[in-house]
């Protein structure tokens, strides 16, 4: 039998603790949770408290409670709790101690070895701390590895391939962005940044401050004078902002929050998903300039990135995706839950020391993106495609968005339901349709909320209700994650062969491998997939083609170096081609043309 051995992330929010076992990846639970918040306390009795209830106790008590020993760890200081002093390592080896109980529990048997996890920036003296935790909880620290190293593990990449992940950590308290190798079996990190305080919590304080300020503005008492009033409110603006992920509207309702002259008040307010991403968008600013950063220090572009990887709690906020997709001009990958990421990593881990076969990781997940038509009211164009769940979403999940009407007093909307990826619904397939009619009379704009349900059999359930009024109806589509065959797809393909049928492969200079990587032809048209590109691409783009088929032809009679340069634009406009980035291809086939007329003139 193989050793357990525990895949611990000790985060600055919540720890994780997982195990493999049967060749999966097994996150452990206590009482059904699998987050454990990373919180000591003192209890009025003395006793130690660890956990949910240390955390349940924070704001009522902060002085008889640890939080965030994480950002401590490797300094030389002692934090007070209750009579005595401890050493950041002490505190933590608590945390490592309860999850190494708990894991016992859960397995029951005895485990003494480990694997922890820490962020990237960790110095020497750091991972140290760490380590001396461990052993102070009594576990036998095997490894400690990085945590997107962890992260790129679980996500399984081929070992034989070589890629380049960007992991982007958005937790509770933390934040950083980092450039990982995998090569050969070997993962290395190339780049990393951060920000050691940037997180989740702060957009649950703009939140709190929003809540506070209103309510204040209303009832004239301002609620951070009221301890129990402060942990209430935070809670619940925590839960909002987890809702407005899902949601275009969340509401916080507290009753018989304080008392003002005897009387009780009761907190009542709605919060749009557009006016929190107001306030949370200089935050995830900053966290773009720190992926801008790391691709620097890597010297590596946006389009050198094969995949963008999702981890923290915050990160499942949209904004982020929404910002990292305009930035990497490709969708981030959330699909493995971004809380339990780092710790089935460290556990991946274990199981490669151990010797256990640890099997892929098997989510179901949507493999096209669903959603509806609209106008926008820049273009007035109705056929813009609206996603609502994008693909590589785990099943099942719901997400909703609002719509407001075009005209004043119009009595119905039309909801027309598609799958694809273009951003043209003429070139996706739709899958459903119906009216909600009998709108109440309303200015332009009345609010309509669609929202999509779909469960793990590919049933998808969709609605549509006029916020105002709760007027609702609705339309179930069997089948939403099995791909639609539409005769344009058929049409596009016959036109995409003739397409390759019409290009003339240029031959390597000589059989140098370095001249038969950049001169293979072949390969970077592989890269080329216009499946999913609004439909004319071949006319959109007819001068970028014309121009890297003139391009390709002049390989073979110009020097080793002007081919590589020839063969790196022609690679990135396919690149920006493949990702609809038009102004990108546009740039990138101009530098190509440029280069075309130096050769022509130097010849
Ligand atoms: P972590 O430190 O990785 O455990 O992340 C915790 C942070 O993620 C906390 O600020 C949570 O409120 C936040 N979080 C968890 N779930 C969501 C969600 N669905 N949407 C937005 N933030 C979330």
């Amino acid at each position: 039998m193989t050793d357990i051995i525990l895949g611990i992330d000790l985060g600055t929010t919540n720890s994780e603790v997982s195990v493999i076992r049967d060749n999966e990846i097994v996150v452990l639970e206590k009482d059904g949770a699998k987050l454990f918040p990373s919180v000591v306390g003192l209890n009025i009795s003395g006793n130690l408290l660890v956990g949910h209830a240390a955390r349940n106790q924070a704001i009522l008590y902060p002085e008889r409670t640890v939080k965030s020993i994480k950002r401590r760890m490797g300094e030389d200081v002692k934090v007070q709790l209750g009579e005595r002093e401890y050493t950041p390592p002490e505190i933590s080896a608590m945390i490592l101690r309860t999850l190494r109980a708990y894991a016992e529990e859960s397995l029951g048997q005895k485990v003494s070895k480990a694997v922890i996890t820490v962020p990237a920036f960790f110095n020497d003296t750091q991972r140290e701390a760490t380590r001396l935790a461990g052993e102070l909880a009594g576990l036998e620290v095997l490894r400690i590895i990085n945590e997107p190293t962890a992260a790129s593990l679980v996500y399984g990449t081929d070992p034989d391939k070589s890629e380049t992940l960007l992991v982007y950590d958005l937790g509770g308290g933390t934040f950083d962005v980092s450039i990982v190798r995998v090569e050969g079996g070997v993962i290395e990190v190339l780049a990393s940044h951060g920000d050691t305080h940037l997180g989740g919590d702060d957009f649950d304080q703009l939140l709190f401050d929003h809540v506070c300020e209103t309510f204040k503005k209303k009832n004239k008492v301002d609620l951070r004078q009221t301890p129990t009033a402060v942990s209430r409110v935070m809670q619940a603006v925590e839960e909002a902002k987890k809702q407005l992920s899902t949601e275009p509207f969340a509401a916080v309702r507290e009753e018989f929050l304080v008392e003002k002259d005897g009387t009780p008040l009761h907190l009542d307010l709605e919060i749009s998903r557009n006016d929190y991403e107001a306030m949370i968008l200089p935050l995830l600013e900053k966290t773009v300039t720190c992926l801008n950063d790391a691709l620097r220090d890597a010297g590596l572009r946006p389009t050198d990135i094969d995949k963008v990887i999702l981890v923290g709690g915050a990160s499942r906020t949209p904004l982020v995706h929404q910002l990292l997709e305009n930035r990497m001009g490709t969708t981030p990958h959330g699909e493995i839950d971004p809380d339990l990421c780092v710790t089935m990593g460290a556990a991946v881990q274990g199981g490669l020391i151990s010797g256990a076969e640890v099997g892929r990781v098997l989510i179901d997940i949507t493999p096209h993106t669903l959603g509806v038509s609209a106008f926008m009211d820049h273009d007035q164009s109705p056929y813009h495609f609206v996603p609502l769940i994008k693909r590589n979403t785990p099943v099942p999940c719901t997400r909703s968005d609002v719509f407001g009407t075009n005209h004043d007093n119009q009595e119905m909307v039309i909801i027309e339901v598609f799958q694809g990826e273009a951003e043209d619904v003429r070139y996706n397939t739709q899958i459903g349709e119906f009216y909600l009619k009998g709108l109440s009379k309303a200015p332009r704009g009345n609010e309509i909320v669609c929202r999509f349900d779909l469960d793990i059999n590919g049933i998808l359930h969709v609605s549509a209700t006029e916020k105002k009024t709760g007027l609702q109806d609705t339309i179930t589509v069997e089948n939403a994650l099995d791909a639609r065959k539409s005769d344009e797809n058929d049409k596009f393909r016959e036109h995409l062969d003739g397409f390759f049928d019409d290009l003339e492969f240029a031959q390597p200079i000589d059989e140098s491998p370095e001249i038969v990587d950049v001169a293979d032809n072949s390969s970077l048209l592989e890269k080329f997939n216009p499946e999913g590109l609004e439909k004319g691409w071949e006319k959109t783009y007819a001068e970028e083609i014309d121009l890297m088929q003139r391009a390709m032809k002049r390989l073979p009679d110009v020097s080793q170096d002007d081919a590589r340069e020839i063969s790196e634009l022609i690679q990135k406009t396919v690149d920006a081609m493949n990702h609809r980035k038009r102004d990108e291809a546009q740039a990138s086939a101009s530098e190509l043309e440029d280069l075309l007329y130096y050769l022509e003139d130097s010849v």
